[in-house]
């Protein structure tokens, strides 16, 4: 079959396994090119796109990591390619079992019980217990797993309308767009989504199944981004999910190191994955900010991000550097101070005729077209794939 990206909205419904491939591949030789000392049984919740994917190939690839990965993927069907997650966690897989590494790969909902059980039993089959916990889950929705009740997250300011430049990707027309203030319990279910209380839910169940190392670390992703995008952003729907999985890191802090442990979050920069793609006035700022970024040789992705992170911000093994709330600031670069004063200049101007000078909007596009495994060079288009692409963790198909 040839595969073409067929592109509703902010997501494109195919995917192409062989450039999904290609950009696995490319993370992992950026990953070599940057050996670090790190933790060796890690388990990454959320690990098969964006900074779980970058998080899983930065640890196997630069610090010779073995890794179980959780996620929730579709394989292909007679109709339908597999999501790009599924071609990469398969690339993934190869590459690190040709590398002699350990990866394995449960495919089901990490915020049920179920697939917390069926992890613990394969952290005490493989490795007795992890050292290191990623929790990169993004979604937008979540069922309970005590009271069965289903949330959805929703991105909205809060207390009043937003008003703000946005982007159509695909046209390049700027507009204004106006976002209707969200009520209070839309923001209680964001919270309950993408807030903390499935993280904590996954380190209280790997503590007490006895599958967590007394000194492990974990870390779960955050990000605060420039005040343009405060009311849509840090202090809307989702900054209030992200206030609750921040003072859930301090409280897992307190729990962990009285045998040893850590936990931490990461602010993490701006880049372009399924999830921030959805958000509104967001991929205008992404579009701006690589064009600033590239200019000062500032310019990182997800890997870059990660590399960083792992190799020298934790993985130093003296005392990690954060800011007053405990967080490390991996958008140190992003959010430097000439480099945001650049941006709030071009932010001002910008506007669809001279959006080509002030924006890089072909980078955006090029890197959401790669998120799906399109765009890659070296991948040849127009030959047929076969899309059914099997993981070689035996564990995926009994998740
Ligand atoms: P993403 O959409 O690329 O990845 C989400 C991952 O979660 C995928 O592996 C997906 O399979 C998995 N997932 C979703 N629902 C699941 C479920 N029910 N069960 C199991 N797995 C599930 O997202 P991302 O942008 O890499 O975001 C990861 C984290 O990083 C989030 O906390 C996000 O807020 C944060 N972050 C993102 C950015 C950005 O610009 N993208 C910046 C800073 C921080």
């Amino acid at each position: 079959m040839v595969i073409q990206p067929k592109i509703r909205g902010f997501i494109c419904t195919t995917a192409h396994p062989v450039g999904c491939a290609q950009h696995v591949q490319n993370q992992v030789d950026y990953a070599r090119r940057h050996p670090f000392v790190g933790p060796k049984r890690v388990l990454v919740i959320g690990c098969s796109t964006g900074y779980g994917l970058a998080s899983r190939i930065a640890l196997t690839f630069g610090a010779g990591a073995d890794t179980i990965g959780v996620c929730f993927e579709k394989p292909a069907s007679d109709t339908r390619t597999a999501t790009a997650g599924w071609y990469n966690t398969a690339a993934f897989e190869r590459l690190a079992h040709k590398a002699g590494r350990t990866a394995i790969t449960l495919n089901g909902d990490a915020f049920s019980d179920e697939v917390k059980q069926q992890t613990i039993e394969q952290i005490q089959r493989t490795f007795g217990q992890v050292d290191l916990v990623v929790y990169s889950l993004a979604s937008p929705r979540r069922t309970h797993p005590r009271t069965g009740e289903t949330f959805s997250s929703v991105i909205k300011p809060i207390g009043a309308p937003f008003s703000s430049k946005t982007i159509d990707v695909h046209t390049g027309r700027v507009s204004e767009v106006t976002l209707q203030p969200a009520t209070d319990e839309e923001v209680r279910n964001t919270i309950a989504v993408m807030g903390g209380e499935d993280w904590q839910m996954w380190m209280d169940a790997l503590r007490s199944a006895g599958a967590l190392a007394p000194d492990a670390t974990t870390v779960a992703y955050s990000y605060i981004g420039p005040e343009l995008t405060f009311p849509i952003y840090r202090e809307g729907t989702i900054g209030r999910a992200k206030d609750d999985l921040e003072a859930t890191a301090l409280r897992l802090h307190e729990e962990m190191q009285a045998s040893g442990g850590r936990a931490f979050i990461s602010v993490n920069k701006a880049v372009v994955t399924q999830s921030s793609s959805a958000i509104p006035v967001v991929p205008l700022y992404i579009s701006i900010l690589f064009r600033v970024m590239k200019a000062h040789g500032l310019h990182e992705g997800c890997i870059e991000q990660m590399v960083r992170l792992f190799g020298e911000r934790l993985g130093t093994g003296g005392d990690v550097a954060t800011d007053e709330k405990h967080r490390i600031r991996l958008d140190d670069r992003e959010m430097r101070p000439d480099i945001q004063a650049e941006i709030m200049g071009k932010w001002a101007a910008v506007d669809s005729e001279n959006l080509g000078e002030l924006a890089n909007l072909d980078e955006y596009r090029n890197d959401f077209l790669q998120l799906f495994g399109f765009g890659m060079d070296g991948v040849d288009y127009d030959a047929d794939v076969d899309p059914q692409v099997p993981w070689l963790s035996a564990a995926a198909s009994e998740a």
